[in-house]
């Protein structure tokens, strides 16, 4: 198949991310392609695959049984001893989704737009005008190929290059991501259809949770988070976690292993350079209290292609006008999310037995602000009021020492 040399949008990254903005830049009239390494758009997956419903909406793509598998009203937290806190208002709803189908249905929808896809097809270099960004060098079919651009969007996951290729800073501290590890299983009972299952604990998953999301007749991905600089494997907790519940297992089985890093930490400090401009988690968009990141990377995609089509009209793609993207975003969800990094720090040092203060005494709406960066003050009053020992540890913490 022979595709045109010169583009006004070329996007690395078939994900969420990229074929959301592939859709957006096609429907205001840009020449738009997108390439991945992969052969096929979407598997393998490496995902929970809960998607909350503002991102359902925002996906732009109405919720059919073709991915949006299993409806969820809301969660189920379970403490280190067992205890269980239901969470469900409007913020818990949205679906478990058969990623997949949803990947591929988000570049149906930039193809009937306009978009062109190029699939094994790996960037591996950038085409440069002294600083400025101009293309991808790229490897398909085994052969060497150049591309040209007046902007190219990286939106090539956790493991970016392209990003680095641009001179920008991504380094990633195992520190400030999970390493996330799970089974897609079949035969799982379930302790409610309809809400999602996470497990706390420092035994169960340093710094992350166990997850059980149901898909429905009785399959459910149940997966865990764990710190990546922790010297044990997220396989070793996970397995040992289904081992100590062998009772509810003992019909169940794999059918998919999946495994992959989540930056749960703040975004790069610059996401855009010359020509160029980085979303999702190529850019560290993930919240980093519970690791979704498909929703951040589908409203990033939206921003950059706002600004590429601004930039593409004024004939302008330096770092001055792309800046816009990256201010825009720091207004829409940098503050939220900054926030939200804060609650994962306070939470990845408590105790299990703080924890259980916490899930004892705090009221359960306030869990569910927590994930959107709020309620901090509350949960910190609360512990020091039930366990004074807490006092010298909040303050520790909200002093910084
Ligand atoms: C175990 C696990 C569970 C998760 N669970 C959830 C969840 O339940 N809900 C949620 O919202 N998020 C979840 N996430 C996070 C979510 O998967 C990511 O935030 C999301 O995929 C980011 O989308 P993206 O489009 O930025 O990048 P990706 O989805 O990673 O897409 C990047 C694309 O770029 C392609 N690519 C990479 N390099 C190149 C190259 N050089 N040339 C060409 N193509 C390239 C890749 O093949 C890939 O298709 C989870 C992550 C993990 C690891």
């Amino acid at each position: 198949m022979n595709y045109q040399k010169e583009w006004d949008v070329i996007i690395v990254g078939a994900g969420p991310g990229g074929s959301k903005c592939a859709r957006a830049c096609a429907e205001k009239g840009m020449s738009t392609l997108v390439i991945d390494r992969k052969q096929q758009v979407g598997p393998p997956k490496r995902c929970g695959e809960g998607l909350s419903k503002r991102w359902v909406e925002l996906s732009g793509i109405e919720p059919t049984p073709r991915w949006a598998v299993q409806y969820i009203d809301g969660a189920i937290l379970i403490s280190p001893t067992g205890k269980k806190v239901v969470v469900a208002n409007s913020k818990t709803t949205g679906y478990v989704i058969e990623r997949s189908q949803f990947e591929k249905l988000l570049a149906e929808k930039a193809i009937e737009a306009g978009a062109k896809y190029m699939l094994k097809t790996q960037a591996t270099g950038l085409l440069k005008d002294g600083d400025t960004v101009t293309g991808v060098k790229v490897l398909c079919d085994g052969k060497e190929k150049e591309y040209k651009a007046k902007i190219v969007i990286a939106a090539d996951g956790v493991d970016s290059l392209v990003a680095r290729y641009a001179g920008l800073q991504t380094t990633l501290p195992l520190t400030e991501c999970d390493s996330g590890y799970q089974y897609e299983m079949a035969g799982v009972p379930l302790l409610d259809q309809q809400k999602m299952e996470l497990y706390f604990g420092k035994d169960v998953a340093p710094r992350g949770y166990v997850w059980v999301f149901p898909k429905g007749d009785g399959v459910a991905n149940v997966g865990i988070g764990v710190m990546g600089s922790d010297i044990t494997t997220a396989k070793y907790y996970l397995d040992k976690w289904i081992d100590a519940h062998a009772d509810r297992f003992k019909n169940a089985s794999m059918t998919e292993i999946n495994a992959g890093v989540i930056p749960v930490t703040a975004p790069v400090k610059k996401f855009y350079a010359n020509g160029i401009m980085v979303i999702g988690d190529a850019a560290r968009m993930v919240n980093p209290i519970h690791g979704g990141g498909m929703g951040a990377t589908m409203e990033a995609g939206l921003m950059a292609a706002d600004t590429a089509k601004e930039a593409v009209d004024a004939g302008d793609v330096s770092e001055a006008m792309l800046k816009k993207y990256q201010d825009k975003w720091q207004e829409v969800r940098g503050k939220e999310f900054a926030k939200i990094l804060q609650v994962r720090k306070f939470f990845e040092k408590l105790t299990d037995k703080q924890m259980e203060i916490i899930a004892e005494a705090v009221d359960p709406q306030i869990m569910i602000d927590l994930g959107h960066g709020q309620g901090l003050g509350t949960v910190i009053k609360t512990l020091v009021a039930k366990s004074p020992d807490a006092a010298k540890f909040a303050m520790s913490f909200l002093t910084g020492e």
